[in-house]
């Protein structure tokens, strides 16, 4: 078995390879929870004043007659004048220390709820439980009434949202930046097995959340035509016909556990600059209002496409607004505090979070060079040693391009810039590689007419990580090898982690008070700690009482899931989960034909002796995505073809939830016994719900594949469950010429399953996706080798099953998997950013 991760793997399980042990030695600079100065204990009878006149003063209703929703919004506005005055003092701190900071630039924060995790940072959860239950109101009820911030897709906008956690709980002086999209991700409506999209308008309910700054206010320009030609090192600028977008900023912030820091989230919302007085006097009423919902369109919906770009011009316009109003916030906060740019390499770190926000380089070269007079070189230094840039995929539909002239018409002088730099990178390369056009034109920022983001973040940026070990290598000797030759030493790894807080002690309560009782409650802010539960992996009291804890969990799901589909779930079923986005590289098609088998299996033979299992699927596609959508109703006509058998459905219940988001996850986790993480090897750059599941005690089924190759590692081979290709193979396979057809002559199990979905399942023929995967459709046949992986697939859900049934093996399992778990918390991933690509301090 060859392993990718490391070159002195041991060969049995590999727990102390050099990966781990580096993940291990980053310290935990961690005050003890006595030291943190936490504001003077805040008491129930303080939180019943402070809600009262919340209803008082901003409802006009005593508590009694108060409706569950002003209820919420008054304790969300207690809540916001702690933090507020915390974040003065850690403002000012931080303005005092004149330490550096870190900006991080994402177009998606995935925040979900937030009352729950202030309380819980805040250390408040009792006091507001007892206050509101006094008025007559229960908290988890009110937590129910927030909705959900989801400005984002879905691992991407996660990881950010826990980095901001993350950050807020060590004391690192972050800023996160984004847009306040007044849509989110849109809310998933599944309609005899088809998905449909509702607008999620999350703003009524979230916006208590957001503080308007206007006072912070910027202005963005879009189109028009520049006066003045560029020149070498000299130039002037000036503009006619831009048009210009107010850029209105709001923040939200972010709390850190039992720390005293409160981070930022600033979210830019795009305004008319006021109505253009000159339309108003020409009498052009109408052509002023239309001039002002075009700018306002910048920020109205997130784009809803998941590891794909969005070709449109107005998703542009988004990442260009995004840049253009942070740039200008960072640029006018140092200036304010420092009266000079040339420390800002010492005093900032910027942070592209996938291309999307890449135009902050030739953004910040803008400012330097026409406001501020800088010349080139001198700006070209500040820009490349501020800026870090991390990859998220290797899909190469993922891979952001623009078309050179919608670039240029929209943003001359940003283009011009960019257009500068690409002469002068194409120059350095000729030195490394004279005359070989066509290694220059693939490494070059503008080739063929295209603009490439990656390449423009890589010849820019001082660091390019990737997010799991066996990514950041993919990323250095193949998709971006040529870059990795020139500079090598530009690029690292970064593997993800989640907040570990969230997703086991808030998510999970009973779990975290089993993990209290038995290793105490270090690990909130020192996750490696974790590992002490190691102690407790051959102890039945413990073992049991584990197994009892998720029972319980799963009970609430069942809940959960009768209220929100009206299905009834069993308890006593095994829990088999997967949900993050539905995608053909994410291969829940591999998990829909392994179900497909077990009913033929089961339709042949009603005595087949296997335990009752319950497959459970939460997914979006993106609306445009046909074939994602193929899959969704092949799930679905499969649960009802089940349901309507009265022998299987004893034995099998699929169940497809509608509208997987933050808060759904956060139920699902804590109950989930099996986690599918079957992405083809080398698709999936790390993955994170993989960790969330880890963390709450269930088993990986998984292909050697994103982080489950460092999960592999940490718990060994004994309890995790891999299968399948490893990247190398699946390499040689396309190679030699994949054909999947072969596999479904010389397999009777998957002949058996792929023909059902020709023959009909649940009343629909499933032809677009067995053409997909047999090739009598365009395009290659099975691209996600699907079929290749089935057999083996199979295999290890067999495994599973007579693992399962010994029980004080599975809960052993179970255990060293949420001992193991600690290296996956986001703390230690942002203490790896901040340390070895920022430079960045944690403050005292
Ligand atoms: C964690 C999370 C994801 C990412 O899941 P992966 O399995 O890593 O793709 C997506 N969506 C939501 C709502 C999440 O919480």
């Amino acid at each position: 078995m060859k392993m990718y991760f490391t070159d002195n793997q041991s060969p049995d399980t590999g727990r102390r390879s050099s990966v781990i042990s580096t993940l291990l030695k980053i310290r935990h600079d961690k005050k003890k929870e006595a030291d943190i100065p936490m504001r003077a204990a805040y008491n129930k009878v303080q939180a019943k004043t402070n809600v009262q006149t919340k209803l008082e003063c901003h409802f006009g209703v005593t508590p009694s007659r108060a409706t569950p929703e002003q209820m919420y919004n008054a304790v969300a506005m207690a809540v916001q004048d702690i933090l507020s005055v915390q974040r003065r003092e850690w403002t000012e701190k931080q303005n005092r220390s004149k330490g550096k900071t870190a900006y991080y630039l994402c177009m998606e924060f995935l925040m979900g709820r937030s009352l729950k995790n202030h309380l819980f940072n805040l250390g408040v959860t009792e006091v507001f439980a007892d206050c509101v239950k006094d008025f007559g109101f229960d908290l988890d009820d009110l937590f129910e009434l927030e909705p959900d911030a989801g400005l984002g897709n879905g691992g991407l906008g996660r990881l950010a949202a826990c980095f901001l956690d993350a950050a807020a709980g060590l004391r690192y002086p972050l800023y996160g930046y984004s847009i306040r999209y007044d849509y989110g991700i849109f809310r998933q409506k599944v309609v005899d097995g088809w998905q449909t999209e509702l607008p999620d308008f999350w703003l009524p309910g979230g916006e208590v959340w957001l503080t308007p700054r206007p006072d912070e206010a910027v202005t963005v320009g879009f189109d028009g035509e520049i006066k003045d030609e560029w020149n070498g090192n000299r130039h002037s600028v000036s503009y006619s016909g831009q048009h210009v977008v107010t850029a209105l900023p709001y923040d939200m912030m972010i709390s850190g556990y039992k720390s005293g820091a409160v981070g930022v989230l600033r979210l830019w919302s795009a305004r008319s600059p006021s109505f253009d007085i000159g339309l108003f006097n020409q009498g052009d009423y109408m052509h002023a209002i239309e001039e002002s919902a075009m700018a306002e369109v910048i920020s109205k919906v997130l784009y809803p496409s998941d590891n794909h770009i969005e070709g449109k011009s107005l998703r542009l316009r988004q990442q260009y607004f995004l840049v253009s109003a942070s740039m200008q916030d960072i640029i006018r906060k140092h200036m304010e505090r420092y009266g000079t740019l040339n420390n800002l390499t010492d005093k900032v770190a910027i942070h592209i979070n996938e291309t999307h926000p890449a135009l902050c380089i030739p953004e910040l070269m803008r400012i330097l060079l026409d406001e501020h007079g800088y010349e080139w070189d001198a700006a070209w230094s500040i820009v490349t040693k501020t800026t870090a840039y991390t990859n998220h995929t290797v899909m190469h539909e993922a891979l952001e391009v623009w078309p050179e002239d919608l670039f240029q018409r929209m943003l001359p002088r940003i283009y011009q810039i960019a257009h500068e730099i690409n002469e002068r990178l194409c120059k350095h390369l000729w030195i490394y590689y004279p005359g070989d056009w066509a290694k220059i034109a693939s490494m070059a920022i503008i080739s063929y007419g295209q603009i490439h983001m990656a390449n423009l973040c890589i010849a820019c940026c001082h660091t390019v990580n990737g997010v799991s070990t066996i990514h950041s290598n993919i990323i250095k000797t193949s998709l971006f090898a040529d870059y990795a030759r020139t500079f090598p030493e530009k690029f690292t790894n970064v593997t993800n982690g989640i907040a570990h807080r969230r997703w086991l002690a808030e998510s999970n309560p009973q779990l975290a008070g089993l993990i209290r009782e038995l290793i105490g409650n270090a690990y909130l802010t020192d996750a490696g700690q974790l590992s002490k539960l190691r102690a407790y992996a051959d102890d039945p009291a413990v073992l049991e009482r584990l197994a009892k804890i998720k029972r319980a969990n799963k009970a609430r799901m069942a809940d959960y899931i009768k209220k929100a589909e009206g299905i009834t779930v069993d308890p006593d079923s095994i829990f088999d989960v997967q949900v993050k986005r539905l995608h053909e590289y994410k291969r829940q098609l591999l998990n829909a034909l392994h179900i497909l088998h077990l009913y033929n299996r089961l339709k042949s033979d009603p005595q087949l002796d296997i335990p009752p299992q319950t497959f459970l699927f939460g997914a979006k596609a993106a609306p445009g995505y046909l074939m994602a959508k193929y899959i969704i109703r092949l799930i679905c006509s499969i649960a009802k073809e089940v349901d309507s058998d009265p022998v299987i459905s004893q034995k099998l219940k699929i169940v497809f939830l509608e509208d997987y988001r933050v808060t759904m996850a956060e139920a699902l986790m804590p109950a989930a016994e099996i986690s599918e993480q079957i992405s083809l090897a080398g698709t999936e750059a790390s993955g994170t719900g993989n960790m969330k599941l880890m963390i709450n005690g269930a088993i990986t089924i998984g292909t050697l594949d994103g982080a489950n190759v460092e999960m592999h590692e940490a718990v060994g081979d004994e309890n995790i469950l891999i299968f399948g290709l490893h990247a190398d193979e699946v390499d040689q396979l396309h190679a030699r010429g994949y054909s999947p057809t072969a596999y479904y002559h010389n397999n009777a199990d998957l002949r058996a399953a792929l023909d059902r979905l020709n023959g009909g399942i649940g009343g629909i023929r499933h032809t677009e996706i067995s053409n997909s995967l047999i090739g009598r459709g365009s395009g290659q046949a099975d691209p996600y080798m699907v079929l290749a992986d089935f057999a083996s697939y199979c295999g290890i859900h067999e495994e599973a099953l007579k693992r399962y049934a010994d029980p004080a093996q599975w809960n052993r399992m179970s255990l060293l998997n949420i001992a193991s778990a600690g290296i996956f918390s986001a703390d230690r991933a942002l203490t790896e950013y901040a340390q070895r690509i920022w430079n960045l301090e944690a403050m005292d």
